[in-house]
């Protein structure tokens, strides 16, 4: 006999394992313990009602179809009884009940009982039955308060799984749109499918949690895995093999790797890999990854557009200063005239400090932002013939044509300083409520000395400027 007191004691200790923020196999562990130190319950199980697979599924190893062997009745017949009962009834050892057992009942329960019990109960909510409560006992007084108590227990439990479900659904919608946008975006900027790929299969792994993702690139009739680094599973290879342009998807055979083509004007142009040698591919990671993938192929096949366009250009798309390109040519120019005229000459390399952590922390939009304002506070700093150029990712280049060494370092320290002092406007990457951030930069300046080539000229601004990283950063070092 359960006295009152101990039920109140085991109800709060109920309700205080299920507020507390811990994984589904913790609290489920922990309800078990509970159940059995209380209730003298051997084992408690939670399923949960899967309309795309028409299937119970555990509730904690959610991939893991449920079903029960120890009943005459399937547990599936089980379900579609109780589920039209609106949570009123419940079954022991195959027998259906009310959940208010009159005297009769009770004896009836009695003599059903036998070695090894079966309990189920609904799990509902909002009326509907969504899943079941399934406890094993091998010795039990059955009393009534046992089964008030069992039937209170499903209904809190059921409110914190149906919490944790569309907490998660919320959770995985919201992650999925935002991965959906992000990989949208990254093209307004970028086009080079080296710093583009990586992006791309960080926003699916991060959406993924459950699956390895890899990126393959299709070129000459080659799959070339581009993202991440190594992937050893022959059976990857296998099916990347069997796909072609019309493709949606393929599955292996158990399930676990889905490989989904990246197409583009009926081109292959490579394939986003899903891949666990434990968890099932889920119709809903099927259809996310569908998804993701179609607006990856769209992305890619944009950056290639707009990579054989820029081919030619000479202002690099982020930031309207000179490309790589341009600043080689001009470089040349530059170092030609000053030898032949002996005019002098001075050039500086810039690198935002730690620009990673910025990329990491508020995102690539936000380091963009940052990019374009370096690049705008270099516009505003230096004259008018002065030439100024995006080198590559966080890193530009500064000529300074008719400039002696002493000035071209106040220059830089003067570049230092208000980058410093920038606050650098990330508004438009939509944190939410960050506006502003601060960056440093490390500057590395140095004077032609008529004799060396464009390239050595270049190198020795890049060697003064792995000093300025390797004494602190922040800082102007000239050599
Ligand atoms: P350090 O102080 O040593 O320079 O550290 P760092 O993190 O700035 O240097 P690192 O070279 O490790 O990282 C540079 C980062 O710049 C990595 C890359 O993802 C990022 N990046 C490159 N191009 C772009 C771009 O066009 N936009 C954005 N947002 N990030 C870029
Ligand atoms: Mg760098
Ligand atoms: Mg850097």
């Amino acid at each position: 006999m359960i006295q009152k007191e101990q039920n109140i004691n085991f109800l709060n200790k109920l309700s205080s394992i299920l507020t507390k923020k811990i994984s589904p196999s913790n609290t489920i562990g922990e309800i078990n313990k509970l159940f059995r130190a209380y209730l003298n319950i051997d084992k408690a199980e939670f399923v949960i009602w899967d309309n795309n697979n028409m299937a119970l599924r555990d509730f904690v190893c959610d991939w893991k179809l449920f079903d029960s062997d120890i009943k005459e009745k399937g547990i599936n017949t089980i379900y579609g009884s109780l589920a039209i009962t609106e949570g009123k009834r419940f079954f022991f050892n195959d027998s259906e009940f009310d959940c208010n057992l009159d005297e009769e009942e009770q004896y009836r329960i009695l003599e059903l009982k036998s070695e090894q019990n079966n309990i189920i109960y609904p799990l509902v909510s909002n009326g509907e039955v969504f899943g079941l409560m399934n406890v094993y006992t091998e010795k039990n007084a059955f009393t009534k308060e046992f089964f008030t108590i069992l039937n209170i227990s499903s209904k809190l439990i059921s409110g914190a799984i149906i919490n944790y479900i569309l907490n998660e659904q919320m959770e995985i919608s919201l992650n999925f749109y935002k991965a959906m946008k992000d990989i949208a975006k990254i093209i307004e900027s970028q086009y080079e499918l080296s710093y583009i790929i990586p992006l791309i299969g960080e926003m699916i792994d991060r959406f993924m949690t459950s699956h390895l993702i890899y990126i393959f690139i299709y070129k000459e009739d080659k799959y070339k895995l581009v993202w991440p680094n190594a992937c050893k599973d022959e059976n990857v290879y296998k099916l990347l093999e069997k796909i072609n342009q019309t493709t949606e998807f393929i599955l292996s055979e158990n399930s676990k790797i889905g490989v989904f083509p990246l197409i583009s004007e009926e081109n292959i142009l490579g394939a986003i890999v899903a891949y666990s040698n434990i968890e099932k591919l889920l119709q809903k990671d099927i259809d996310y990854l569908t998804q993701l993938t179609r607006q990856s192929g769209l992305t890619i096949h944009r950056a290639n557009v707009y990579a054989e366009v820029l081919k030619y250009a000479t202002l690099d798309a982020l930031t309207g200063l000179n490309n790589r390109r341009q600043f080689e040519i001009r470089l040349k120019q530059e170092v030609s005239n000053s030898k032949r005229n002996n005019i002098p000459l001075c050039c500086m390399m810039i690198d935002v400090d730690y620009f990673k952590k910025v990329n990491d922390t508020y995102g690539h939009a936000a380091g963009d932002c940052v990019l374009k304002q370096v690049s705008e506070v270099i516009k505003n700093e230096i004259r008018e013939y002065d030439i100024a150029c995006r080198y590559g990712g966080e890193e530009f280049f500064i000529i300074l044509p008719q400039t002696k060494l002493a000035e071209a370092t106040s220059v830089a320290q003067r570049l230092r300083k208000v980058i410093e002092e920038s606050k650098m406007d990330i508004k438009e990457a939509e944190i939410n409520g960050i506006s502003y951030i601060k960056v440093t930069a490390s500057i590395g300046v140095c004077e032609y000395n008529n004799t060396m080539s464009a390239n050595a000229f270049s190198q020795k601004a890049d060697k003064a400027l792995y000093e300025a990283k390797t004494t602190g950063r922040n800082r102007v070092i000239v050599v």
